[in-house]
């Protein structure tokens, strides 16, 4: 068969949350992607974004609701289509959406997405036909590793380096607020997703006069994943002026090589959101094998190994601020320069807290820092100030951050 595509056949019975069915990225499709979609009742499929892609749910079995939060880039009402078994439905690309069973059963359905070209509809059948004949809808996009720069609270201007960057998330954890979604590939596996070159070459080709405060290892997934990350930081400081920070979920910092390419970094944010392992599994969803014990140890040996810039992020919700006292005394067992408190305030699965509850919390946290004499400084998400930026290509960084801010 042409490109080694054959007919297949994939049976439809599973009860399994996400079943990948033909894809290009399996390489048993040329162009599109598919899957099956199994929702208990009252389960979302989380908020997430098939950027480039134009999506369409066919509906099998047990009812629910389609969320559009924004399209385009811009933020919109929230849209409720209601929906139920024999439909189908359209997302159109760069759309940030959910889907939620609301019935009392299973909710069942098959979801394909597709690039959305929409230059020659005749002849537009696949991204590798219309890369070969040069179509500018393909070759718009001008960086695939970076993105931004967003306005960042705790970084300023920050222009992200995504080094996963694959279609769909890649994480170690699962958290409960992601705004970029559920994490379908869930891996501690280290590897190089994207060569060293590709993402220099797009940091060479920056165009000049932007301003950065930070360039910042994040974007789909944990950044260091990415094997060569260090190599990575190593030859940016080669080429740029502005600090270097990576946000990590702590997940592999028992690995003393993680730890000693993070120090090439000016600043490590590394996360924590809770102090017992049961809380742990509920807010992060860890990979299996992955222990909150592995976060504590890696990131107090960074502590005592480096002398990088080291902050802490907390995201407090409702399942976890019960753990605000023990939080605040891990934290000051870490001894951080900086405590970052933070709530979900963008899009995202669950609720934040309010901004009584956080400065509460943060109160707790300056008290408990007075009296154990740290001079770690506190900052807290509703407190901050937003600086502004303007993203180089808003599809690309919407995709990252699930929201344009
Ligand atoms: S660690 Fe970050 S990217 Fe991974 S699931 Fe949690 S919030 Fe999302």
């Amino acid at each position: 068969m042409k490109n080694g595509l054959c007919p297949g056949i994939i049976g439809l019975d599973s009860e399994e949350k996400y079943k990948r069915l033909f894809s290009a990225k399996e390489g048993n499709a040329a162009s599109f992607r598919s899957g099956h979609v199994v929702l208990k009742a009252g389960e979302g499929i989380g908020e997430h974004n098939t950027g480039d892609f134009e999506e369409i749910l066919i509906i099998l079995e047990g009812k629910g609701e389609l969320y559009i939060k924004s399209s385009g880039g811009t933020p919109e009402k929230v849209r409720i289509q209601e929906f139920a078994k024999d439909t189908a439905l359209y997302v159109p690309p760069d759309t940030l959406h959910d889907v939620k069973n609301t019935g009392a059963g299973m909710l069942k359905y098959v979801f394909i997405t597709c690039p959305a070209c929409v230059k020659d509809q005749q002849k537009c059948t696949s991204v590798t036909y219309c890369a070969e004949r040069g179509c500018e809808q393909v070759k718009r996009p001008l960086y695939d590793y970076i993105y931004g720069p967003v306005p960042s609270w705790r970084l300023g201007s920050s222009l992200g380096v995504d080094l996963l960057s694959q279609e769909e998330k890649i994480c170690v954890f699962d958290c409960v607020y992601c705004q970029i979604g559920s994490t379908p590939i869930k891996t501690v596996e280290r590897k190089v997703y994207v060569p060293t070159e590709k993402v220099i070459k797009e940091i060479k080709s920056l165009p000049a006069g932007l301003s950065i405060d930070h360039i910042t290892f994040s974007g789909r997934g944990e950044p260091t994943l990415a094997r060569n990350f260090g190599e990575i930081i190593r030859k940016i400081r080669e080429l740029r002026r502005e600090k270097i920070a990576v946000i990590t979920n702590s997940s592999l910092m028992r690995d003393k090589s993680v730890r000693d390419d993070l120090a090439l970094a000016d600043l490590v944010m590394v996360k924590l959101d809770a102090a017992t392992q049961e809380c742990f599994e509920k807010i992060n969803a860890p990979a299996d094998g992955i222990r909150l014990s592995d976060l504590l140890e890696g990131i107090k040996a960074f502590r005592s190994e480096h002398d990088t810039k080291l902050a802490l992020q907390i995201m407090f919700a409702e399942m976890n601020k019960d753990e605000y006292k023990k939080l605040a005394e891990l934290a000051f067992e870490i001894r951080p320069d900086e405590i970052q408190i933070n709530t979900p305030l963008r899009p995202c699965g669950i609720k934040p807290l309010s901004k009584h509850e956080i400065v509460h919390i943060k109160e707790y946290f300056e008290d408990l820092g007075r009296k154990t004499g740290s001079i770690s400084k506190i900052i807290v998400v509703y407190e901050a100030e937003h600086k502004r930026a303007k993203a180089i290509d808003r599809r690309k960084t919407l995709k990252r951050r699930g929201s344009p801010q």
